[in-house]
């Protein structure tokens, strides 16, 4: 599907801008790299220089340590071999960006990872932890499909915290912690600004709390979080605990006595998912566009082409095709969240409890 002129093409590397001279999120050491956000799978190590929105600044170093790194605001326009480079709001995490290059009146924008609101004219359906996904017009769009499958459908997100409040309540009343797993970095904070923290104490597992502090640092608010060692039992019993999902089963979890747990993901969407975590409750609760959303997004572009990338790229590309789009496919070395690799691969299991929410 390639044309000769393409802004963005696919190279060993990762995706290749020929015209600037950069690539975009590439999974092996480059000479410049634009990072469209902070997840492992996006910002490696290794690069000699590396371009983000500035507010991705505190959770890029705390996860890469010593890196080179030029930061723009959303919106600034910087030229670089005459191709004119500017980041948008992707609505996934702090600092998540859209990247828009422009060449002779030609626009391509690859989008990372992102999240749209199901509901676009209700302001608490955006993530309330980052900047919400601003379309931006384009000839090409380069869209992520973590979630490309038409039986990916969110509830309002209103819903799931309600929902998340409630299970908390009850634990709290009943007299054990409350462990919610999710990823540390974008899914724990997501929580933590959108459940009522007057319910009792939260705890904030040691990975999470230093994400925590690079969410405060760049201005988002979050409620105060403890550290484990600082309640006592009779605290605990009552607290929501935050942690990635690598405490499940773990002596770290000793501490709280009798607990409920719980995990929230996308995934969660699928009845068999949350039965393979064995964990209480599954909350549906997505960093990433559902189906829907991705269609709302790309429709929003007015790219007449698409080239989809990062998850269900085969389904997308069909539909994406039936719909008179010119579309293909990137083979990406993007993997799930790191924290998350047990449900990416059970998402490829997705027949029998397809549709059924957990
Ligand atoms: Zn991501
Ligand atoms: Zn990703």
């Amino acid at each position: 599907m390639g044309h000769d002129d393409d802004l963005i093409v696919q190279r060993r590397e990762g995706l290749y801008c020929p015209q600037g001279d950069f690539y975009i999120d590439p999974w092996r050491p480059v000479a410049r790299a634009v990072i469209t956000h902070a997840h492992a799978d996006h910002a490696r190590v290794g690069h000699a220089h590396y371009l983000a929105a500035a507010p991705a600044e505190g959770v890029l170093r705390a996860r890469l340590g010593e890196i080179t790194l030029q930061t723009l605001a959303y919106g600034e326009v910087i030229d670089h071999h005459g191709v004119r480079l500017s980041l948008h709001p992707a609505g996934h995490v702090l600092g998540s960006a859209q990247v828009r290059v422009e060449h002779r009146g030609r626009v391509w924008v690859a989008s990372g990872d992102y999240y749209v609101a199901g509901h676009d004219h209700d302001a608490r359906e955006h993530n309330p932890s980052c900047a919400p996904f601003e379309p931006v017009r384009c000839d090409c769009f380069i869209t992520e499909s973590t979630f490309g499958l038409p039986i990916y459908r969110w509830v309002p997100q209103r819903e799931v915290y309600a929902d998340i409040d409630r299970w908390w309540s009850t634990n709290a009343e009943a007299g054990r912690a409350s462990l919610l797993m999710g990823y540390s970095f974008g899914k724990a904070q997501r929580i933590l600004a959108g459940v009522d923290a007057r319910i009792g104490p939260i705890v904030a597992h040691g990975a999470v709390a230093t994400i925590n502090d690079a969410y405060r640092a760049a201005g988002v608010a979050l409620p105060t979080t403890h550290s484990v060692l600082d309640l006592d039992k009779a605290s605990l019993k009552r607290a929501l605990v935050i942690a990635p999902p690598s405490v499940q089963a773990s002596p770290w979890t000793r501490r709280f006595g009798e607990y409920s747990d719980a995990f929230a993901s996308g995934w969660m969407q699928l009845r068999g998912a949350r039965r393979r975590r064995s964990v209480d409750r599954g909350f549906v609760l997505s960093d990433h566009a559902d189906w829907p959303g991705l269609q709302r997004a790309i429709a929003a572009t007015g790219a007449s082409r698409v080239i989809v990338t990062h998850g269900y790229e085969s389904v997308m590309v069909g539909w994406l095709s039936a719909h008179g789009f010119e579309a293909g496919a990137f083979a990406t070395e993007y993997g799930d969240e790191q924290e998350d690799r047990v449900e990416a691969g059970e998402a490829g299991r997705v027949d029998a409890t397809a549709g059924d929410a957990a």
